[in-house]
């Protein structure tokens, strides 16, 4: 199988989408405006796929391969027309992501997809020129590992869009579920409001950050607890999603100031070492 993937913006999810996509046969450009960041994504998925060969689950050959259909690109001006599809991974702002939905399709994308956290598909369409193509293909993190892929079906898009959208998932060996476009979906919505809440416990002093984890990781059999999780996606990340529900369903989703103050002094979880927890190499101390 072949085929040629987009992947805009090469942070946190936009790496991850790549890496599956090279895995499904695709042939991937990730494109990322800043230098240091690109280099650092190239750098990260040539240290994963040696990783899987070490861990076995992956040949040598298939490695080499899957690094070998990877190419960064410094703007969508780089790629050529037609690709079978371009997924934008960029922050979680509406400007920023409806200039880069723009310009993705003046490439002609055979599917336009969004991997917005909470900001609906309807939204994000305003100044389509073709809003029957564009959908939600939300990914979680991390993306190799995580089998959910929703689907987020906007007022535009076609049907053609939305079987295209779950067949898509199952190349790239992921479990679908399709969804109608509310704010927040059916997964943010829920996952953002336990974040939110144990983010004022932690405020309240209700318990150490370590103790809420471990209550819901052992009393509600969560494979991880809401703060680790809120450290694992990205305090900003985090922000910008409760300010895009706060916007649509009102005071419940304000966020705390003990996360707007964390965000503001760079303690933005594992991917800046500090967040609720230390992170070193990787792993919570
Ligand atoms: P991130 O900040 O780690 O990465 C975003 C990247 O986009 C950065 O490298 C940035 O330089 C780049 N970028 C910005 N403008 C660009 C442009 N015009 N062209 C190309 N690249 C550009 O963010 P992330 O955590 O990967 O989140 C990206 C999106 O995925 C957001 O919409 C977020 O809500 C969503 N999301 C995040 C998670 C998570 O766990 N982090 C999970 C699911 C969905």
């Amino acid at each position: 199988m072949s085929g040629r993937f987009v992947v805009v913006g090469a942070g946190t999810m936009g790496l991850g989408i790549a890496y599956v996509a090279a895995g499904a046969g695709y042939r991937v450009e990730l494109v990322e405006v800043d230098p240091a960041r690109g280099a650092a994504a190239v750098t990260r998925l040539g240290e994963l796929w040696e990783r899987g060969v070490a861990r076995g689950k992956l040949t040598a050959a298939d490695a080499a391969a899957n690094r070998e259909r990877l190419t960064l690109r410094a703007g969508l001006a780089e790629v050529a027309e037609r690709p079978d599809v371009i997924v934008e991974a960029v922050p979680e702002r509406l400007d920023l992501k409806r200039a880069v939905l723009r310009e993705a399709e003046g490439r002609q994308p055979v599917l336009l997809g969004s991997n917005t956290s909470s900001i609906p598909i309807a939204e994000l369409a305003e100044g389509l020129d073709r809003p029957a193509d564009f959908i939600g293909l939300h990914f979680f993190n991390p993306v190799w590992a995580m089998a959910l892929l929703e689907v987020v079906v906007g007022p535009a898009t076609a049907r053609e869009t939305t079987d295209a959208a779950v067949a898509l998932a199952g190349r790239l060996g992921k479990d679908p579920v399709v969804v109608r476009d509310m704010p927040g979906f059916a997964t943010s919505r829920l996952g953002v409001t336990l974040g939110l809440e144990a983010i004022r416990m932690v405020a309240d002093g209700v318990a150490a950050p370590a103790d809420i984890d471990k209550a819901m990781v052992l009393g509600y059999r969560h494979p991880v607890g809401p703060l680790e999780l809120t450290d694992l996606v990205g305090l900003d990340v985090r922000l910008d999603i409760a300010r895009t529900l706060q916007a649509a369903y009102g005071d419940r989703f304000a966020p705390p100031p003990l996360l707007v103050e964390m965000v503001a002094d760079g303690r933005l979880g594992k991917k800046s070492g500090q967040g609720f927890y230390t992170w070193k190499d990787g792993a919570r101390s």
